[in-house]
């Protein structure tokens, strides 16, 4: 099969790679019939996070039941389905305790050796094991697209606003607006915010964040200042950081929060630390949190969100591609040429 394999830094390529097999009863092949760049591929790109040549990468994606293992109850062969980009096993002590993230025999879909080293499904098929927990049926009529952004982005924005802990009224905002900053604004919208700042350094983002009723803020710009201005010198009760890396957003979080608020993180970095603001915290009273997105803990929730048109998380897509052009895809999305690309295997 064709599939999307990570070369050297800055380099992917569509190689032909072996089609994956059932090997544990819990196993299903999926077919897939869209997947998608993410930021945090980028990451991957770039060398943030380590893989070896030939790797399969992604992790987003709908498809149909290729094949079952003999485990499988829940799906056959043909249902039309959606995947967490997280894989667990539903039943070790981390998954019955929810946090299915945490997985201890579960790991990222091509994400590299730090991350259970299962490939990934920007491919032809995808080799998904636990698929019972991992997989969930898209609803007849629901749109495939929609559907894969609950899998990921969506999930992962939606859950990092649940982690603010926002109350009805609250003000937010989120730094970052790529696909996940723009559905951390439509999550929040959904769970009652009242004010949400858009910060990015990019305008065309800040003019897709402003056509959600979000407030634009140049993150360019002493965005500090802005928002303290904007809120009469209060800061946001939730900060959403959804940039990743090592570009001072962390800190920026900080300078934006107000008394007795909440930083919820989801960004990618492979910084090791960073200083926290002690001092600051103490007098504020401040939380800050980080983590990989939950998305079993939300998956249901969003899935409802979409079906019932509450969230399209259409407008972010800017292009749809053949697998067979994912490499000028990675270079559009690198570039910023493109918001949010999805990749069609055939
Ligand atoms: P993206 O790369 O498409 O978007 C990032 C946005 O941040 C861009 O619009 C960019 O212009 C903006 N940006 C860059 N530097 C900035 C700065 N200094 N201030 C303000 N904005 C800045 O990425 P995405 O797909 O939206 O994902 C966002 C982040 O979330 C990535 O780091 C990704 O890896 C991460 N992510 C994490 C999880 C998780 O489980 N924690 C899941 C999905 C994505
Ligand atoms: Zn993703
Ligand atoms: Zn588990």
């Amino acid at each position: 099969m064709k599939a999307v394999t990570f070369q050297e830094v800055g380099v992917m390529a569509v190689s032909d790679v072996p089609d994956p097999t059932i090997e544990q009863p819990g196993d299903a092949i999926v077919k897939i019939s869209c997947c998608a760049i993410c930021g945090s591929d980028l990451h991957l790109l770039h060398g943030d996070i380590p893989l070896t040549p030939g790797y399969i990468c992604g992790h987003e994606f709908t498809g149909t039941i290729e094949e079952t293992g003999s485990g499988v109850s829940g799906f056959k062969t043909g249902d039309h389905v959606v995947g967490a980009f997280h894989i667990a096993c539903g039943t070790c002590g981390e998954c019955r305790r929810g946090n299915q993230h945490l997985c201890r025999r579960g790991g990222v879909l091509g994400y590299g050796p730090m991350t259970g080293n299962l490939p990934g499904t920007q491919a032809e098929y995808a080799k998904i094991s636990f698929a019972d927990n991992n997989l969930r049926k898209i609803p007849e009529g629901m749109d495939e697209e929609k559907a894969l952004f609950c899998g990921d982005v969506l999930t992962t924005a939606y859950g990092a606003v649940v982690n603010g802990q926002l109350e009805p009224g609250e003000s937010v905002a989120v730094i970052g607006c790529g696909p996940v900053g723009i559905m951390a604004i439509q999550s929040a919208q959904a769970l009652g915010a009242g004010d949400v700042y858009a910060l990015d350094l990019l305008p065309d983002r800040r003019k897709l964040a402003e056509s959600f009723g979000a407030i634009p803020v140049d993150a360019g710009d002493n965005p500090a200042g802005a928002i303290r201005d904007l809120t009469r010198k209060r800061g946001v009760d939730v900060v959403i950081e959804a940039v990743g890396g090592n570009h001072g957003t962390i800190e920026l979080a900080f300078q934006l929060v107000a008394g007795g608020g909440r930083i919820s993180a989801v960004g990618v970095t492979n910084q090791p630390t960073f200083e926290y603001p002690l001092l600051l915290g103490l007098g504020k009273d401040l939380t800050f949190r980080i983590g990989l997105a939950n998305i079993h803990r939300d998956f249901d929730a969003t899935m409802e969100l979409v079906r019932s048109g509450r969230i399209d998380p259409l407008p972010v897509v800017s292009h749809r591609m053949a697998l067979d052009e994912a490499v000028k895809g990675y270079q559009m999305a690198d570039q910023r040429q493109a918001t949010k690309i999805l990749l069609k295997p055939s």
